[in-house]
């Protein structure tokens, strides 16, 4: 009887799964399961070049049509995996069909953290994760609108510069003193919010969004110090969830996602993750570390579809991720936890310079902006553990 291995989401690491178990040999059954009506795609083009209508769908799927059937994969699009019991090893779907598995991929990835305060279900209020989310905000991305982006982290910051490439006017209401302060820091935060005003951006900081107020639709967006701003769209980018719930269910280990080992093998054996809810035993780090961004969840399906076969796999590549605002290009690597210095190379006020993040004189990460082919000495840098 030839074996049956369940992916459990059609994202980007269910579909790169789904391609490691063929180009791993696995000649068994593969189904691999998405809620989304879709056949698997990437998200980065959602708030960059997609959303401003410069690239087609076509181009942000993750695989050419026909490949699932090619490689006998069964895909099924908008159907979710309701229940997993892992002690039967077995899925249901919202078909209502039970499926059982030798191996399990989950890979459900995250999901917005909604806006919710009052208001926050009015028109024209929008959160940004799928395709048709993207086709939503870029409806309205008509000059001259007045958008208001809720939160100043990467989904904020993005659709801020589309929005403004688009010739929108555009206030950004960021909790903290500096966006994008979680992710990288005060300093290089500063260097993002002077690129967004410089190209015409409001920035109120330190402040939230206390209700939305409108006749059915957005009209203003009303802040924590009494602030109103008027505004013909709100768009949230308030951070993302795992969406863990079937571990959970099953009584998996979870804890900031889905525990892994560093093969990605949750706590039951016959069960693996892979992508944003993957919270795996890193190597190098010595911890776990859950990333939520693109090369993870591309990189990662190819360990967990070795280890789904039996084969030895480790999953131990730096933390990488990139973004793109304006004509701002950058790529960041390895985690700046416990920096406790910060260096720029080269030309921060033309935004082309490398920055490093340092702990006892050691690079723990490094952002290159504009600057290009220095990824392979910045990683070796990092991983040297020297300075
Ligand atoms: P997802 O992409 O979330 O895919 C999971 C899939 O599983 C989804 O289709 C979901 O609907 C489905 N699913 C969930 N539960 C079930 C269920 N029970 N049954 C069936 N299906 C289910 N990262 C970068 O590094 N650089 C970028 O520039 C960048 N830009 C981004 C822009 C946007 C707008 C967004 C939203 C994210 C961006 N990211 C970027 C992050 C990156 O896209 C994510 O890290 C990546 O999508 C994670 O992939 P994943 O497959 O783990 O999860
Ligand atoms: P994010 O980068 O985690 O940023 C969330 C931002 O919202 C933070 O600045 C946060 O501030 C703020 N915030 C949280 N609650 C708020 C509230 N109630 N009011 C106002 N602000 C609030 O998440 P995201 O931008 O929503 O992105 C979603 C996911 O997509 C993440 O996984 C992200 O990594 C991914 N993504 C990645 C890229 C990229 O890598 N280039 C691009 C787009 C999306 P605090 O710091 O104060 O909490």
């Amino acid at each position: 009887m030839p074996e049956t291995h369940v992916i459990a989401g059609a994202g980007l690491a269910g579909a790169k799964a789904a391609e490691a178990l063929r180009a791993e040999g696995f000649e068994g059954r593969i189904v691999l399961v998405g809620d989304e009506a879709e056949a698997p795609y990437e998200r980065p083009p959602l708030s960059k070049d997609y959303l401003r209508g410069e690239s087609p769908r076509e181009q942000a799927r993750v695989h050419e049509d026909g490949f699932y059937a090619d490689h006998d994969i069964e895909l099924l699009t908008g159907t979710t995996v309701t229940d997993l019991n892992a002690a039967a090893r077995d899925v249901t779907l919202s078909t209502g069909e039970r499926l059982g598995y030798d191996r399990l991929l989950l890979a459900t990835g995250s999901e917005p953290r909604r806006l919710s305060v009052p208001g926050a279900e009015l028109d024209g209020v929008h959160h940004l994760r799928t395709f048709a989310d993207s086709d939503a905000i870029a409806a309205a991305l008509q000059p001259g609108a007045r958008a208001v982006i809720a939160g100043g982290g990467w989904i904020g910051m993005e659709v801020a510069a589309s929005a403004r490439q688009k010739g929108l006017d555009v206030t950004i209401v960021e909790l903290e003193d500096v966006p994008l302060s979680r992710a990288l820091g005060r300093e290089a935060g500063l260097i993002y919010a002077r690129l967004h005003r410089e190209h015409g951006v409001q920035l109120h900081t330190g402040v939230a969004v206390a209700r939305v107020e409108g006749e059915g639709r957005v009209e203003r967006v009303v802040l924590a110090d009494g602030r109103a701003l008027d505004a013909d769209l709100l768009v949230c980018g308030l951070g993302a969830i795992p969406r863990t719930v079937l571990a959970e269910r099953a009584g998996l280990a979870v804890e900031n996602g889905v525990v892994c080992d560093a093969s990605l093998q949750t706590s039951d054996p016959h069960v693996f993750a892979a992508g944003d809810i993957a919270n795996a035993e890193h190597p190098f780090y010595g911890r776990r570390v859950r990333v939520e961004h693109w090369a993870n969840a591309l990189n990662q399906p190819e360990v967990a579809a070795k280890a789904m076969l039996g084969k030895p796999a480790t999953y131990d590549k730096l933390p990488y991720f990139f973004s793109d605002q304006y004509d701002a290009g950058m790529e960041y690597r390895g985690l700046a936890i416990g920096a406790d210095a910060f260096e720029i190379d080269g030309d921060a006020e033309a935004y082309e310079f490398v920055a490093y993040w340092r702990r006892e004189g050691r690079t723990i990460a490094a952002m290159n902006v504009n600057v290009w082919d220095v990824g392979d000495q910045l990683e070796e840098e990092i991983l040297s553990r020297a300075i």
